[in-house]
């Protein structure tokens, strides 16, 4: 399955072409070719993935927990096995290289297996009661249908974190996945729907993300609403919710702050994060971006990291060998162009890479910026590429008010030997997830989400099935 087939809405079971006959082109970021379109859906469409999502949530709220687990590990083990395929063509509508493609395919079935298991846990408890013969029971239920919108930086990851939880929940769920990355959502909702999936359940949808989320999001049918982009998006998306009264998860940007210390392994910190700054080409929202180094270590830390990011292999991720692809658009590039020239303009030295590679295919060289100044754009706004930013201090008090001068709060990073100094970074540290000597996030069990304007809620641990989950309180008295 190496060539590119073009991708249709899922409704109701069945994939179909949009109302209109509509398409929007998908483009290769390695080559700019147009490699196939997807199916743009109208009000028609989106009506018809309400009323199936309906129907599908009347059905799948009364299959056991036991049963919705069989399928959904059905599935996991249908995407293994159609990991390779799936990953050829995430390489080539989004850019990233073949390995990373294939580990993502396998992790999205991990995560698969770990919320099918989890269902069946959605335990409820009994309070006991004041009153004599009176039991008081908390039951967990599945909130309803979801609408969930996923960006294209992991096509799959980003769907099967909401997706999973959802339906190991009893939720029934209408996807609004990326146009710029369909073919591989739509691989995972196929795994699904040849699971066993009944129709209804799972729907997807492309088209406008504006127009499709402004009809959703207040529709009455909708009663939990799932978003992962920019903060912007993610705001307006929440205010709407709001409006409604609908359950929210927002996972959104960051501005991931590394604190690395005197004390600090420097070279292994050093290793970890630029190799971490260059996966996916830095198009990662946990990614480490503001690096507040230690005076006393500073210089050794900016080599050591050059010096990984010198070996990256950047080229078209179909290609062996390639370590790191493109952007996976063009607005990615001209918006990396414009803030590398606007640090160094206000006095940032550019000691590694700064710029667009060739002339196609939207390849950006790892780039370094060191003592770029408080003021520069990038010292507040999400680069989400291969850029870092390496900044001396010379006190913790120092380094903890930087990590924390931004509005966001996703995932920090922090080196160190000394267990005072985990201990107090860990407290004092505004973010969702932080993790010291090491880079460990993102596994199906443990929390994955942000604080401050990186969202709320988390799409990962037991918490994040509670998201799809209502509580009922039923208090009775035995007659
Ligand atoms: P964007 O905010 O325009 O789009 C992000 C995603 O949200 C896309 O999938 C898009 O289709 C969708 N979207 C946009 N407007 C929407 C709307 N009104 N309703 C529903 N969905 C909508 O940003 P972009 O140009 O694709 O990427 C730019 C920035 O977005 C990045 O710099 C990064 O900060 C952020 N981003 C974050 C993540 C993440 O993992 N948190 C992923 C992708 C992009």
């Amino acid at each position: 399955m190496s060539s590119y087939k073009d991708v249709l809405l899922f409704i109701d079971g069945e994939w179909q072409a949009g109302a209109e006959q509509r398409t929007i082109q998908v483009v290769n970021p390695a080559t700019e070719d147009v490699i196939g379109t997807v199916a743009h859906a109208e009000r028609a469409d989106l009506d018809a993935a309400l009323t199936a999502a309906k129907k599908g949530f009347d059905k799948w709220k009364s299959v056991s927990a036991f049963e919705r687990a069989g399928i959904m590990r059905k599935a996991a083990q249908l995407l293994r096995e159609r990991s390779a395929d799936i990953a050829q063509l995430m390489t080539l509508e989004q850019g990233k290289p073949l390995a990373e493609a294939q580990g993502e395919a396998m992790s999205a079935a991990d995560i698969i297996d770990w919320f099918a298991d989890e269902g069946r846990r959605a335990y409820g408890r009994m309070i006991p009661s004041r009153i004599p013969g009176s039991y008081q029971l908390v039951i967990k239920e599945p909130v309803g249908p979801v609408a969930a919108f996923s960006p294209w930086n992991f096509p799959i990851n980003q769907v099967v974190r909401k997706l999973s939880a959802a339906v190991a929940a009893g939720c029934s769920i209408i996807v609004k996945a990326p146009e710029e990355t369909p073919a591989a959502p739509a691989e995972l909702v196929r795994a699904f729907a040849d699971a066993g999936v009944p129709p209804g359940v799972i729907n997807l949808v492309f088209g406008d993300p504006a127009t499709i989320s402004e009809y959703l999001i207040p529709h009455p049918v909708i009663r939990k609403v799932s978003f992962t982009g920019s903060t912007v998006v993610g705001k307006h998306l929440a205010a709407l919710a709001g409006q409604h009264m609908k359950k929210v998860t927002m996972e959104l940007g960051g501005h991931g702050p590394v604190l690395v210390f005197d004390d600090a392994d420097v070279e292994t910190a050093a290793t970890q994060l630029a190799t971490f700054k260059l996966r996916n080409a830095g198009q990662v929202c946990t990614s480490p971006t503001r690096f507040i180094v230690q005076r006393g270590v500073f210089g050794r830390f900016v080599e050591a990291f050059i010096e990984v990011t010198r070996k990256a292999c950047v080229g078209d991720g179909l290609v062996e060998g390639t370590t790191m692809g493109p952007l996976a658009n063009e607005r990615r590039l001209r918006a990396l162009e414009g803030l590398v020239e606007d640090a160094i303009a206000g006095g940032a030295e550019l000691r590694a890479g700064g710029r667009r590679i060739g002339d196609r295919g939207y390849f950006f060289e790892p780039t370094v910026l060191v003592g770029t100044a408080p003021s520069a754009r990038i010292m507040s706004e999400e680069p989400f590429g291969p850029v870092a930013v390496l900044n001396a201090f010379d006190t913790i008090d120092e380094m903890i008010a930087e990590a924390n001068r931004l509005p966001f709060g996703l995932c920090a990073f922090a080196y160190t030997k000394s267990a005072k100094t985990s201990h107090r970074v860990a407290a004092e540290v505004e973010t969702g997830m932080i993790t010291i000597n090491q880079i460990a996030i993102a596994f199906p069990e443990v929390p994955f989400g942000g604080v401050k304007d990186s969202g709320y809620g988390t799409e990962g641990g037991a918490e994040a099935l509670d998201a799809y989950l209502n509580l009922k309180y039923v208090s009775q008295l035995d007659i």
